[in-house]
């Protein structure tokens, strides 16, 4: 059945993306995250994200940048050009292993972020790239060959993550534009993810016109709530992915506590609603991570036998 037309329906849970790796190797990291993810009974899982950072994970397969390594940033050191869809294997992979038990989707570090994390070598400081609009536009179009490869590959829902735009002081609309060009013409939903205090930019993120799911961090910040109106997202057609459990703390939290909070998400939004942890899994210990994500599943079908 169709995402869109589930939602709304049906309470849906889904991840932002990255789960812990320890001291795994990648291919038993990225079988535990998908696992991890299935057994907890997630309906949208991801691959995990294991293999890098989520700069280093896409700027590796970037034509004209070098990775530096000793927690230097990569930098520009040539024309910058698509070279390979960074991503694809690990997500055939989380394919195979996930085939008809849930929904994968595919994820895009999104141009801005990466824009602010790599440096120009000295010798290209003049060049182009100097020119940080002219920089992320160059990238929305390498990534823009991400998203279609995995759209092609299979992906049944497409996201941006850009962590930055919640930093972002001036010029907002102009780079919410550019995750307009990643997605351009793809026809699986759609989905941007925002983290850290949104109040700045949210009402910019209602002009988008690629990306249908605004998915932000609530659990860990309260203030987020007091952002859109429920006739903000129906008049612009956007749904919510609402943040619910905090990854930032290294606690389980109780599933009454992630209900009570859900509710809390549709008296705000209303019940055009996905649910989620608030970012990435990363940094958290897998324990924790797994006993988040299944506590969130068991609130999700409590909220949804009463409301839905
Ligand atoms: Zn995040």
């Amino acid at each position: 059945m169709d995402l869109y037309k589930e939602i709304g329906r049906k309470l849906i849970t889904t991840v932002v993306g990255s789960y812990p790796v320890d001291s795994l190797n990648y291919e038993d990291a990225l079988t535990r995250a998908v696992t991890n993810q299935i057994d907890a009974g997630i309906g949208i899982i991801s691959d995990g994200q294991i293999r890098a950072n989520l700069i280093d994970l896409f700027v590796q397969d970037i034509e004209g940048i070098e990775l530096r390594g000793n927690s230097l940033k990569p930098r520009i050191v040539g024309d910058l050009a698509y070279k390979y869809p960074s991503t694809i294997d690990d997500f055939l992979k989380a394919k195979k292993l996930s085939e008809g038990k849930c929904k994968l989707a595919g994820i895009i570090t999104g141009p801005t972020t990466i824009s602010y994390s790599i440096d120009i070598a000295p010798k290209f400081s003049l060049t182009k790239y100097n020119s940080r609009n002219y920089l992320i536009g160059e990238l929305a179009d390498i990534l823009h060959e991400n998203a279609k490869e995995l759209e092609r590959a299979g992906a049944d829902l497409i996201q941006i993550d850009e962590p930055c735009f919640s930093l972002l002081q001036k010029g907002a609309d102009q780079k919410v534009k550019f995750v307009d060009r990643v997605l351009e013409g793809i026809k699986v939903p759609t989905k941007l993810h925002v983290c850290g205090n949104i109040s700045k930019i949210y009402k910019s993120l209602l002009n988008l016109e690629n990306a249908n799911i605004l998915d932000h961090e609530f659990s860990g910040n309260h203030n987020n709530l007091n952002t859109y109106s429920e006739e903000d997202l129906i008049s612009n057609e956007k749904i919510i992915g609402f943040g619910c459990v905090n990854t930032m703390r290294e606690t389980i939290e109780s599933i009454e506590d992630i209900e009570n909070f859900i509710y809390k998400g549709i008296e705000h939004f209303g019940k055009n609603i996905i649910v989620d942890p608030d970012c990435g899994m990363r940094l958290l210990p897998y324990e924790i991570a797994l006993g988040k994500l299944k506590n969130m599943v068991l609130a999700a079908k409590r909220v949804e036998e009463k409301l839905y």
